[in-house]
């Protein structure tokens, strides 16, 4: 799954985000862990959340209290994060960190009861975008293991260009989140890892890597009888896109 996570405040407020996220994972069958790729943790090198018991971590400032105290209190997966760095060759396990706000922020809607044991792995600031995707290639054999691949960003975020008020897309951000989608329907991974090509709608979209990123994870493992099954669909506040799509195995698979 690639969900855009947008606002934090989309952990507990009752929209149509929180909504979308919360019934795209009731399409799933319950995974047995999850493995979150999120735009808001990187790192020189390869790292994975490996505590039984992570903290949630509020990266963000000037949100009501409420999500302040928010917490997600689902267990780590030592052994999982193992697993991980068994397939990553020079992966480094992170008994400290915790959870940041792209990975439960998600979650929260997704799977509440935080049963679910999650593991953490970061973006290598290192890498280009060529480089994450055939690095996330590796993680392809987890899929069947019953492990939900988990990419969390955002397709268009620009937050200096953000319209609080505004409730569309401005039209570059409407054109590149349009592009992006048609790429994946086609599985144009070349295009979309030199996604910064597609002319100056790329870099009003994506100023920055981070968000963009972990769309490349959750393409990495798909299989050719994918189906690609959007939610949240959407361009908004000028800047900023929710668009979030499930790959789902053919059916008896
Ligand atoms: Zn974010």
């Amino acid at each position: 799954m690639f969900a855009g996570h947008g606002s934090p405040m989309n952990a507990i407020e009752d929209n149509r985000f929180r909504r979308g996220m919360h019934e795209a994972a009731q399409t799933l069958p319950r995974p047995e862990a999850i493995l979150c790729i999120s735009a808001h943790w990187e790192t020189e090198g390869v790292c994975l959340t490996a505590s039984p018991a992570p903290a949630t971590i509020h990266d963000f400032y000037g949100f009501p209290k409420a999500l302040h105290e928010a917490r997600y209190p689902a267990p780590g997966h030592p052994a999982l994060a193992r697993r991980v760095a068994g397939l990553l060759p020079g992966a480094q396990l992170d008994e400290s960190r915790g959870f940041d706000h792209g990975c439960w922020g998600v979650l929260l809607p997704m799977y509440p009861d935080a049963q679910i044991p999650v593991v953490q792995l970061s973006l290598d600031r290192r890498l280009s975008a060529q480089q994450h995707y055939a690095l996330a290639r590796s993680l392809a054999p987890l899929r069947e293991e019953g492990i939900l691949i988990l990419g969390s960003g955002n397709i268009v975020h620009n937050l200096g260009r953000i319209g609080f008020h505004s409730p569309q897309g401005a039209p570059w951000a409407v054109r590149f989140n349009r592009h992006v989608k048609q790429c994946i329907l086609d599985n144009g991974i070349d295009a979309l890892a030199a996604y910064d090509s597609f002319g100056p709608e790329a870099a009003l979209s994506v100023p920055t890597p981070e968000h963009f990123l972990p769309l490349l994870y959750v393409l990495a493992v798909r299989r050719s009888d994918d189906h690609v099954q959007w939610f949240n669909d959407a361009e908004l506040m000028n800047s900023l896109s929710m668009t979030s799509f499930v790959l789902t195995a053919k059916q008896g698979d």
